[in-house]
Parts: C-alpha cells; sequence; structure tokens
C-alpha cells in the first residue's frame, strides 16, 4: 500500500509546513538576495509560491499563456542572478508531496533536499546517505545531476515527471532521457522548457550503506575504502565533513554565503602543455580537470579576496572552489570577483574556467 509520510518536523534546515495552495507575493517587496544562499540580487517582479504539484503545473501554465518572462527556482542554491533582478514571474517550487511505496521514494520538487535524505535514512532505505548535508530542493537535484562523495543523483534515479512548457503537457521519463553523462550536465541544464515536478529514487532496505569509495569518509568511519556502514553513520560523518569545510549553510558564517562551487571542473577534449600536472578524471567528453587544484596553482589561495577589489566576495576560507559573499557583495562584485579568477587561471594553465552555478541576468 503506497504510504504518504507527514514531511518531517520542522529544524533549522526544514521549514514548517505551507499550506495547501500557492502563494503570491506583491511585487519589488523581495529581492534575490532574500532568496539564494548567496544573498545577492536585485528585485523579484512577481513571486508566486507553488506549494502542491497541481499548483505549480496551474502557475506554469498560467504565466506561460500571459506571455510573462518566467524563471523557475527552487532553493536559490544553484542561483545567481543580476543586481537588475528578473522582471517576470518567479515560480519558486515549494511542492511538499512525498511517498515511500517498498524501496521506491517519490517526491515532489519543492522538497528540500536534505529532508529527502534525512527522511530515506530514518526508514531504513540506502543509497543517499553520501548526499547528506546539500543543500536546494529535490526538483533541483537533477538539474545539475548533485553529486558527492562518490554518489550521483542519477545513481539513483528512477523516473521523474516534468512539465514540457512548450506542448502543456506533463511527461514521467526515464533517465536516459535526462541527458546526464559529461560532468553536471543534463537537459534541464541547458533549457528552461521543461520543468522537474517530482522524483523517483530507487533505493534499498539495508542497515549497510553502499560501498563507501571516498577516502575521508571511510577514514572517518574507520572502515576499508569500498567497505560499508550504517546508513545513519555515513550521514552523520558526511555531514560533519562538509561542516569543516563551510559545505553546510550557516547563516551566521559568510562562508557558507555561497552557491557551493561556483566554477565547474573542466572537461577538455586536449589538455594544453601547461595544465598536464593538474589532477585529472577521464569524462565521457575528454578529460575532467580539477579546477579547485589550477585555482590554488594560479596563486588563489583559500580565503583570498578580502583584500582585494571592495572586499565583500573572497574565495572560501575552507573550500577554493566556492565564491562567498562576505556581506554586503552586490551581483557586480561577484562578476567582477569570477572574472579576475578565471583571467588569472587562464594566464597560468591556458584553461577558462566557467560557471557551475546557473547565472541569471549576469554574466562576466
Ligand atoms: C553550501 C553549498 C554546498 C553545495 N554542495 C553541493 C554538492 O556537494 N554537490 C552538488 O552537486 N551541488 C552542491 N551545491 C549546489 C546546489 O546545492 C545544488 O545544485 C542544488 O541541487 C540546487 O538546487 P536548488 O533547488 O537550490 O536550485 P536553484 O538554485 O533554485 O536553481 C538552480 C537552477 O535549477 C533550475 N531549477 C530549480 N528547480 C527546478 C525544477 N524543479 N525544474 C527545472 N529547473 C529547476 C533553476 O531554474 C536554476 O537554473 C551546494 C550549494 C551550496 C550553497
Amino acid at each position: 500500500m503506497p504510504r504518504i509520510l507527514p514531511v518531517p518536523s520542522p529544524s533549522p534546515r526544514c521549514p514548517a509546513p505551507r499550506p495547501a495552495r500557492s502563494v503570491s507575493f506583491p511585487a519589488v517587496t523581495i529581492t534575490f538576495a532574500d532568496l539564494t544562499t548567496m544573498r545577492i540580487g536585485g528585485p523579484v517582479g512577481a513571486l508566486h509560491v507553488a506549494t502542491t504539484t497541481p499548483d505549480a503545473v496551474e502557475l506554469l501554465r498560467s504565466t506561460d499563456s500571459a506571455e510573462e518572462p518566467l524563471l523557475v527556482m527552487g532553493g536559490g542554491s544553484n542561483l545567481v542572478v543580476g543586481d537588475v533582478g528578473w522582471p517576470g514571474t518567479v515560480v519558486k517550487m515549494a511542492s511538499t508531496e512525498f511517498e515511500i511505496v517498498g524501496d521506491r521514494l517519490t517526491v515532489a520538487a519543492g522538497v528540500e533536499w536534505d529532508t529527502v535524505v534525512q527522511t530515506a535514512v530514518a526508514e531504513g532505505l540506502a543509497g543517499i546517505e553520501t548526499l547528506s548535508g546539500i543543500p536546494g530542493s529535490a526538483g533541483g537535484t537533477p538539474v545539475q545531476n548533485v553529486g558527492a562523495y562518490g554518489t550521483l543523483t542519477s545513481d539513483v534515479l528512477e523516473s521523474l515527471s516534468v512539465y514540457d512548457r512548450e506542448t502543456g503537457q506533463v511527461e514521467r521519463w526515464l533517465p536516459e532521457q535526462c541527458g546526464f553523462g559529461s560532468h553536471r550536465q543534463s537537459v534541464f541544464k541547458h533549457s528552461d522548457r521543461w520543468v522537474v515536478l517530482d522524483v523517483t529514487m530507487r533505493l534499498r532496505r539495508s542497515g549497510q550503506s553502499n560501498p563507501v569509495n571516498f577516502p575521508a569518509v571511510a577514514q572517518r568511519l574507520g572502515i576499508e575504502v569500498g567497505g560499508t556502514a550504517a546508513p545513519a553513520d555515513v550521514r552523520e560523518t558526511v555531514i560533519a565533513l562538509r561542516r569543516e569545510k563551510r559545505m553546510v549553510l550557516d547563516p551566521d558564517d559568510h562562508d557558507t554565503w555561497s552557491v557551493g562551487s561556483f566554477f565547474i571542473n573542466p572537461v577538455l577534449e586536449e589538455v594544453p602543455e601547461r595544465a598536464r600536472e593538474c589532477p585529472s578524471q577521464p569524462d565521457v567528453k575528454g578529460t575532467k580537470l580539477h579546477a579547485a587544484w589550477l585555482i590554488e596553482h594560479s596563486g588563489f589561495r583559500r580565503g583570498y579576496g578580502t583584500d582585494w577589489g571592495n572586499g565583500t566576495v573572497a574565495l572560501s576560507s575552507r573550500h577554493t572552489l566556492a565564491l562567498t559573499n562576505r556581506g554586503g557583495a552586490t551581483a557586480a562584485d561577484v562578476m567582477k570577483f569570477a572574472a579576475h579568477i578565471r583571467d588569472g587561471v587562464e594566464a597560468r594553465f591556458d584553461v577558462r574556467l566557467n560557471p557551475e552555478c546557473n547565472l541569471v541576468n549576469c554574466s562576466y
């Protein structure tokens, strides 16, 4: 029998259940600085919060038929919007439907991702424990095939439903339709045609995690690389490691005012001579280089930036790839700093870094 779980009780990372209808806010009172984890960006034209999947579909249909510019967002943890903001409609996916049937877990796009992991672990389902502590929504995870500590969204995704803005239809897709493959890529990342409405993951009912292939996690757990542990222990270990790297949101810590990794690990068909010493891995599209290594070896150490420009943007003191808002940064400040890092790396290694996050109405 299908089982509908209540949304787990509120915690600092788990907002209280919302009323089961969409909520609209008056224009210009809200900015993207209020809605994103980097806390930058200008005003929102009109914000609609979709608290159920049918509401989301209705809002998407009505916005498109009115031919208003539409921006869909989840938790705002991978989104950088310019200081001009978004003059059109923003639909924030906050749908809360959540269902477990056997070893399958189906969640609406708006459910907070870490609530999904927490609930799976509590319900005895293994497979996503290493994806603990990642901010954002469940619907955001297929967009860049979110991954951490050896697990990718595509490893567990069984299907998802999408709203097709061109046809106005809702469709159920298999993972092979999502365009996963090369590092952090999907069809959703390169087109705003499809909106993810829910995701279904196939997990395992087991007291043992998936094999832990990440040496730092295995070492903390006191197991061999490739060994297993209780999923709850893996989750706790991953969250502890992420906290040390400031990769768990903390409103009091500017090192976490970021979008996670700002730059993507570059995938190149041919690695330039000067970058041959950079650690690399094979990718379906060529060779994947280690962006953090390139940045550090171009002279940008962790924490770099507080003495540069107006000092409002800097590399995190614990994570080279995270560009952080030290307080009062504008999108223009972030773009200037990102260009500075990109140009420094290009001058040193002949490799151009591109953003991993989604830039809207801003560029560098
Ligand atoms: C501290 C920190 C740590 C992070 N660590 C990791 C990590 O370990 N691994 C990792 O992969 N990422 C990481 N990230 C990045 C981020 O958490 C993920 O990319 C997350 O999945 C983004 O989800 P979101 O709901 O916040 O998306 P948003 O930021 O709201 O949106 C991002 C993009 O996805 C689109 N989008 C959002 N929802 C939907 C939807 N339902 N349908 C279609 N398009 C949609 C938006 O239009 C936008 O283009 C981290 C970020 C932060 C701030």
